[in-house]
Formats: C-alpha cells, sequence, structure tokens
C-alpha cells in the first residue's frame, strides 16, 4: 500500500459512482432530482459531459483499519483502480456540475430547459398524473360491474 494510500483512510472504498443518462427532459430532471433528495447520494457531470451517480457507503469488505478483507479476491473494477491516478486525493475534480440537493438539481433544470419550459413540463406532468390516478377507481368500478352483470 502507497504512503498516500496509508493516510487516506482508503476514501475510494468508501463509496459507488455509475454512469446515468444526461437528462433532457423535465421527467429526466424530475427523477435525479428524486436522487439526489436521498441521504449520501450526489450526481455530478464529467467535463465531456458525462452524467454520473455517487453513492457514499462503504464497502462491507474494509476492515477495520482501512484495508481491504479480500483483497486478494477483490473485485475487477478495484483491481484496475490506479492509486498513482486516484483523483480523490486531489479534492478538486474539476466537475462541470455536482448536486447534492433536489434545489440544486432544480435550479440547473430550470437554467438548461428554460424557466417557462420547465414550469410547463412540470404541470403538465403532474396533472398527467392526477387524471391517470383519478381514472383508476373508475375502471375498477367498470369492472366490477361487469363481473356483477355476469
Ligand atoms: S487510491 Fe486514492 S482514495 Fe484510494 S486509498 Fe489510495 S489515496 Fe485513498
Ligand atoms: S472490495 Fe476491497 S478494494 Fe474493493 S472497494 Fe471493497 S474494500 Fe475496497
Amino acid at each position: 500500500m502507497s504512503k498516500t494510500c496509508q493516510n487516506c483512510g482508503a476514501r475510494c472504498c468508501r463509496y459507488f459512482c455509475f454512469e446515468i443518462d444526461k437528462p433532457d427532459s423535465f421527467a429526466e430532471f424530475d427523477d435525479i432530482r428524486w436522487y439526489v433528495a436521498h441521504e449520501d447520494v450526489s450526481v455530478h457531470v464529467e467535463q465531456g459531459g458525462d452524467w454520473y451517480i455517487s453513492i457514499m457507503n462503504p464497502c462491507k469488505m474494509l476492515d477495520r483499519s482501512g484495508r481491504c478483507g479480500i483483497y486478494e479476491d477483490r473485485p475487477l473494477i478495484c483491481r484496475k483502480y490506479d492509486p498513482e491516478k486516484c483523483d480523490l486525493i486531489g479534492g478538486d475534480y474539476g466537475y462541470k456540475a455536482e448536486f447534492h440537493t433536489p434545489e440544486q438539481l432544480e435550479a440547473y433544470a430550470r437554467e438548461v430547459l428554460g424557466k417557462k419550459n420547465y414550469e410547463r413540463a412540470k404541470a403538465a406532468a403532474r396533472e398527467k398524473i392526477a387524471q391517470k390516478q383519478a381514472a383508476k377507481p373508475a375502471k375498477k368500478t367498470r369492472k366490477k360491474r361487469k363481473s356483477t352483470q355476469r
């Protein structure tokens, strides 16, 4: 283990991160708003424009001394990670954007989609759900009636 790793407290083993689709509609932004409403979840956009979700949750294989408990059998993703190119120790990852709260995400989405478009799409999406939900009991009633007629 390198000296830097020894002093770091194994930060790279305390979260996991994967790429998500770049949002381009109100509904897609709203899904991400929901992701970041959860504790210890953040989303960032890399300089190249790719979107990632990070979940701050330590690996169960990490032992109390901050070492990998299954080092010889560690997954490929851990084997491929190069401590020499570790971007966690730098602190500044140069993200294009980073969201830790629903408010931050919503502000960004308003900017990208345009304030009016955002509000219009939001109202339309909510209305659609409300209509669907209002229609549900009616459907059940119709089915019930049918079965009574038999
Ligand atoms: S690779 Fe980076 S984050 Fe992982 S233990 Fe080493 S210094 Fe820390
Ligand atoms: S398996 Fe080992 S190296 Fe990989 S994240 Fe877990 S503790 Fe770290």
